[in-house]
């Protein structure tokens, strides 16, 4: 019984209530310790990281209620859950932004990552009160670390993809972007 405490009180400290993903906190920790595995091993094992913004979420919250609001929260959280493997981490990062963490996925890989999160998302309706469904496109930005694209820090890799999420939306949402890094 006790250990079932001991594991019920970890998960709350590692788990968003809503959602049940990981919390930002757990996924800076998870960020910081996948980083340094792939900067010691001279950036051979890849880390990819999606960036992934709701589009225009507010207006849903606006429209239908924030009760909805959060039932699209989780039917994003259990999508990103169904596309993603075990070994990858699925977090809410902070208000209608989730962050995946993929190690040793390369940049074609999480290329197709990102394709199928958009179109799933497309499909995907969440029930709302009264047998009403809504649906929500989301925007994505991705950024890979590996032998050709190296970056400093866990910070700029997470900053990368951020960059690569803002081009998705100034562009017109419902879509992911790759961040390159500036010729120099
Ligand atoms: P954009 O496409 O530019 O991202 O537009 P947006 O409306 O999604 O962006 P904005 O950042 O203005 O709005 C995010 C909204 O997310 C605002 C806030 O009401 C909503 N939100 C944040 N956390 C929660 C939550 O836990 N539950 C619900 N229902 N809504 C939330
Ligand atoms: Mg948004």
């Amino acid at each position: 019984v006790l250990e079932q405490e001991h594991s019920k009180l970890q998960t709350e400290t590692t788990r968003d209530v809503l959602t049940s993903a990981y919390n930002r906190r757990h996924f800076e920790k998870r960020l910081n310790e996948e980083f340094t595995a792939c900067s010691e091993r001279n950036f051979g094992w890849p880390l990819s990281l999606i960036f992934i913004d709701l589009d225009k979420f507010k207006e849903v919250n606006d429209s239908h209620g924030h009760q909805a609001g959060d039932a699209i929260l989780k039917t994003v959280a259990d999508l990103l859950q169904e596309t993603t493997r075990d070994t990858d981490i699925v977090s809410r990062y902070g208000g209608d932004e989730f962050v995946l963490l993929l190690p040793g996925v390369d940049t074609a890989q999480v290329n197709s990552v990102a394709n199928r999160i958009c179109a799933i998302a497309r499909t995907r309706k969440a029930n709302i009160a009264q047998g009403k469904q809504v649906g929500i496109t989301l925007s994505l930005g991705v950024a890979t670390c590996d032998a050709e694209n190296q970056f400093e820090s866990a910070q700029a890799l997470l900053a990368a993809a951020d960059s690569a999420l803002y081009n998705s939306k100034r562009s017109g949402r419902d879509r992911y972007t790759l961040y390159k890094a500036a010729a120099a």
